[in-house]
């Protein structure tokens, strides 16, 4: 049988130590006892550091990264980010306290999202974020807070492009979209806000996110660029700011392959010089979250039952879908595939049979891994999860059958 999830493990950087999954240098046997319960989420900092320490090196010196924080909004976690990303993304009020108690600049903060409350705008404005406006009303919204506090808060459109992003796991662009402006729109808003208490600062233009072709997300970032200069000759000035979006996705599946930064560093920068010519003020922003934090994640449960059911082995966890929803299929896949997988204690061991790995909930869609190829393992051993940064513990029904949340630890 194939052996491929030790392998996975190291791809993305972990190391084993004597035969156990080790995050942040840690084993994570050792780290169950540290944090006393199972399950739990180990997120890796030096490995968060090494994704941007990549970015950096493949990116054009002038394109700067803002961490996305629904991705991963665990305070921590922020915390670290914040020093390493050049800004930081949030889409609510929850949020943007996270983002402004890092201590970094609250004008390299961004708030985008639909439905921001008049609640929530009042709150931006007084902290002095960039709003990212995704209607006329929250633009209207905004000035009467501006009016309000005596502040002129900076304030960048949301484009819903005229085009999408293709082969995306996730599109948030393009068609008859909830977010932002159609682009067609924008001409005339940028008029009625020249006339508001508002101080344009820029564009957002966000179509999608988790893609793994280079030549996707780059086709994406030359319309994003060229509609962006284009709405910029109907600005009331240059903007400061223009957020191409990001996109860029994980590997979670069989088959497929880790983004080549190389050639999307090089790709940009054969785009970049339009932008630097034309509108030679404005920083240009990408925003990330999966990909700064999902593979520096993993989920731990622990085996409570091991059992056979008409030839099929069962490994029942203390685990499950009310931790790690993505991970069991029901957060927006269509065919369910397998994260990988392996039994975190056994790192070294050869696969010996196939197993399906369960969680504890009553419902047949609590599974984390269908017939894995895994060395036999017992109760009390542990399962890890691979490419569980991001997405997980807040993006799971928690309260689904009333079992303990989750533990998180960064290390
Ligand atoms: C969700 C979201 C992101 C992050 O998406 P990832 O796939 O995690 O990179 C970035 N920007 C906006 C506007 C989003 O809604």
């Amino acid at each position: 049988m194939k052996k491929d999830t030790p392998q996975h493990a190291e791809i993305i950087g972990f190391s084993v130590i004597d035969g156990c999954l080790a995050v942040g240098g840690m084993p994570v046997t050792r780290l169950a006892e540290q944090v006393g319960a199972t399950p739990f989420f180990a997120y890796d900092r030096a490995l968060m550091s090494a994704r941007v320490a990549e970015l950096r090196a493949a990116y054009p010196k002038d394109v700067h990264f803002h961490y996305a924080i629904k991705a991963n909004p665990m305070p921590a976690v922020v915390q670290h980010l914040a020093r390493l990303a050049d800004g930081l993304d949030v889409a609510s009020a929850g949020e943007m306290q996270v983002a402004l108690d890092t201590g970094i600049d609250p004008l390299t903060i961004s708030f985008a999202g639909p439905g921001k409350t008049a609640q929530e705008i009042s709150q931006a404005v007084a902290a002095g974020i960039v709003i990212n406006l995704e209607s006329p009303h929250e633009m209207e919204v905004a000035a009467d807070a501006a009016t309000r506090l005596g502040l002129r808060p900076k304030v960048a459109i949301r484009v819903n492009p005229d085009f999408e992003l293709k082969t995306s796991g996730m599109k948030m662009g393009g068609g008859a979209k909830q977010f932002g402006v159609d682009a067609e729109q924008v001409p005339q808003m940028l008029k009625r806000l020249s006339a508001l208490p508002l101080d344009f600062h820029g564009f957002h233009i966000f179509s999608g996110s988790q893609n793994l072709r280079e030549e996707s997300i780059l086709e994406t970032q030359e319309k994003t660029i060229n509609l962006a200069l284009e709405l910029a000759s109907h600005a009331p000035r240059a903007p400061k700011l223009v957020n191409i979006g990001g996109g860029l996705g994980i590997p979670y599946f069989p088959g497929e392959q880790r983004l080549d930064l190389k050639v999307l560093g090089d790709g940009l920068e054969n785009l970049m010089p339009r932008l630097r010519q034309e509108l030679p003020g404005a920083e240009t922003v990408i925003e990330l979250g999966r990909f700064l934090v999902g593979e520096a994640g993993v989920y731990i449960a622990r085996i409570v039952d091991r059992k056979e059911s008409r030839g099929q082995v069962f490994l029942i966890t203390d685990g499950g879908l009310h931790h790690q929803l993505a991970a069991s299929g029901n957060f927006g896949q269509v065919i369910r595939k397998n994260y990988p997988v392996a039994i975190a204690n056994r790192m070294g061991a050869p696969a010996s049979e196939e197993a399906n790995v369960v969680g504890c909930l009553c419902t047949p869609l609590d599974r984390l891994g269908d017939k894995v190829s895994l060395p036999r393992a017992e109760v009390g051993d542990l399962v890890a999860v691979f490419q569980s940064g991001a997405y997980g513990l807040t993006a799971s029904p928690a309260a689904f059958l009333g079992h303990p949340p989750a533990r998180e630890i960064l290390v």
